[in-house]
């Protein structure tokens, strides 16, 4: 590493400057904060927050709170103020974030891998009905989101899931987010590799860590040896996607520098083999050219991507191994193709040690305290101790004897999870939307779960695989660009030319090695009543008009 702590060293200052002098980078020697986000982050560690929320604030409450700290600093122990109920998607843009800032908080409980056992399961169940009034959604990326929670709850809520193994630690703010991995590692019968280890050692040595608390803006890493590909590694930061080389054996190729949002990027390969012992340093090179070199003078160009795309893989590569790693690297092939179509391991599968696991889909990752509550004892009643999170919102019961299957479906069914749902239960996503989120212009969760309900009871005979993502703003959070259907939320104008709320529509996106961006369909916006049929005549078309194999993104 070329540099261990988060203040920047002398050598780096004395690097040359390159030709983004004036990008914010610490390693040219730009230390004064450009903004206010890098001042708040200089004047105090995000990571400090914890000790005045502990001591200060859930003692005096929410009008005790350093403005800096809650819209800054707060994020660094996973918790966001929500939006205030009652302000309509066309405010969102003009009212200042203190007028859309409600007393109440959304926590995110970090998952690493999406692992969880049956303890921390219900711990959350719990939590979410003593302090979040049920609450309780799962999302894109492995976390379970808790809402309506207060300050004054906060240390009791942390001392509850951080007694059985369970945090909140960097799950928001501008360091290393969950790690996502596969749900199925260590069991899955075509496994790769099993990455959990190298996940739990980047856990153990760098989260909660100041050597990563301050990056330029959030960092998203993946971690999967399924050859499902079951972790999105195509828009991560960084991620680690199993491979076989052909001397080596098994290990892992490294993709840098994906992401969506506004300026959408797939990830690059750097064309190295990684075997599983030396992810963990790989990885923290990684982020410490994110650290070091990363821009940091605006917000919209200081995600890893934006660097990526004006260095490149080799100088990326380059840098990586003369500077951070002091070695070379070992050249690897890429992933194969992905072997499935869904990525997402629901139904009922057979493990490599015989016994079997099973993957249900809640309806846009909604659940309740009381369900998960549910799940996590039938679960145990099952035989099971592990159940996962998955990057679509759904979730896995893991170990489960092949005698106790056939009860375990009919229990999850009892809850309303269906195990062999429909393509539109399964492939829908939404993101938060206006129900929580400030930025948000439209409702999305319901809008979601309706929409599902109203494609089953038109389309019961389609069964193509397909994706359908809810964004409730211009934002990415459910990933529309990588979808067949993209929604992105925003007011349109209806038949009478009143403004409600709808969705500008991107078609075609896809992941895997055809991966690719949906394309915005000119002109095309929906609005939400309009959607069913839409979506209804758009996939009526597709299947009149495909050819053999054709998929529908393709
Ligand atoms: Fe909020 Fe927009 Fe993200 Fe949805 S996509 S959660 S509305 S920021």
């Amino acid at each position: 590493m070329a540099a261990t702590s988060h203040t920047p060293s002398a050598a780096t200052s004395r690097r040359k400057a390159g030709r983004h002098r004036g990008e914010g980078q610490w390693a040219v020697g730009h230390f004064t904060p450009l903004n206010g986000n890098e001042q708040f982050k200089k004047d105090d560690d995000g990571l400090n927050v914890r000790t005045r929320i502990e001591t200060i604030y859930s003692k005096a409450g929410f009008d005790s709170i350093d403005p800096a700290d809650l819209r800054g600093r707060m994020r660094w122990w996973g918790l966001y103020t929500q939006r205030k109920p009652g302000i309509d998607g066309g405010r969102t843009a003009v009212l200042e974030p203190e007028e859309l800032d409600d007393e109440y908080f959304m926590m995110r409980v970090r998952i690493d891998g999406g692992r969880l056992t049956v303890a921390q399961l219900r711990a959350i169940g719990e939590v979410s009905q003593t302090y979040a009034r049920g609450t309780a959604d799962i999302t894109d990326r492995q976390n379970i989101q808790l809402h309506w929670v207060r300050i004054e709850d906060v240390p009791a809520i942390w001392e509850k899931l951080e007694a059985v193994g369970l945090s909140t630690t960097e799950a928001c703010g501008d360091c290393p987010r969950v790690i996502i991995g596969s749900p199925v590692a260590g069991i899955a019968a075509d496994e790769i590799i099993d990455g959990t280890p190298a996940i739990e050692e980047i856990e153990r040595r760098y989260i909660g860590s100041r050597e990563f608390s301050n990056l330029p803006r959030k960092f998203k890493s993946a971690v999967s040896g399924s050859p499902v590909q079951d972790v999105v590694h195509e828009i991560n930061d960084i991620a680690f996607v199993g491979v076989v080389h052909p001397e080596h054996g098994p290990g892992f190729d490294v993709w840098v520098g994906g992401g969506l949002s506004t300026s959408p990027r797939l990830g690059e390969r750097l064309g190295t083999w990684v075997p599983l012992e030396d992810v963990p340093d790989v990885w923290a090179g990684v982020v410490g050219i994110f650290r070091d070199y990363g821009y940091r003078r605006l917000r919209t160009r200081a995600r890893l991507k934006f660097l990526m795309a004006d260095w490149g893989p080799e100088r990326f590569r380059d840098v990586l191994e003369n500077e951070y790693l002091k070695r070379k690297l070992a050249d690897g092939p890429p992933p194969a193709e992905p072997s499935n179509r869904w990525r997402d391991h629901i139904g009922v599968h057979e493990q490599k040690d015989g016994r079997f696991y099973v993957g249900f889909a809640p309806r846009v990752g909604r659940v309740d305290g009381a369900t998960l509550t549910k799940i996590a004892e039938l679960a145990a009643a099952h035989g099971s101790d592990r159940l996962n999170t998955t990057v679509e919102q759904k979730m896995i019961i893991l170990d489960v004897a092949r005698g106790q299957v056939e009860s375990l479906v009919a229990g999850l069914e009892a809850l309303g999870f269906q195990v062999t749902p429909s393509p539109f239960r399964r492939g829908t996503m939404a993101c938060t939307g206006i129900e929580f989120c400030k930025l948000a212009i439209v409702e999305t969760k319901a809008r979601g779960a309706s929409l599902i309900d109203e494609l089953e009871r038109r389309m019961p005979d389609f069964e193509e695989p397909v994706t359908i993502n809810i964004n409730g703003c211009p934002n990415a959070c459910a990933r529309i660009q990588t979808a067949d259907i993209g929604l992105k939320g925003q007011l349109v104008l209806d038949a009478d030319g009143r403004q409600v709320e709808g969705f500008q529509v991107h078609l075609g996106g896809a992941l895997g090695l055809q991966a690719g961006f949906g394309r915005k369909v000119r002109g095309l916006k929906v609005t939400s009543a309009e959607l069913p049929d839409y979506i209804e005549r758009v996939l009526t078309r597709f299947g009149e008009q495909r050819e053999d194999g054709e998929r529908f993104a393709s």
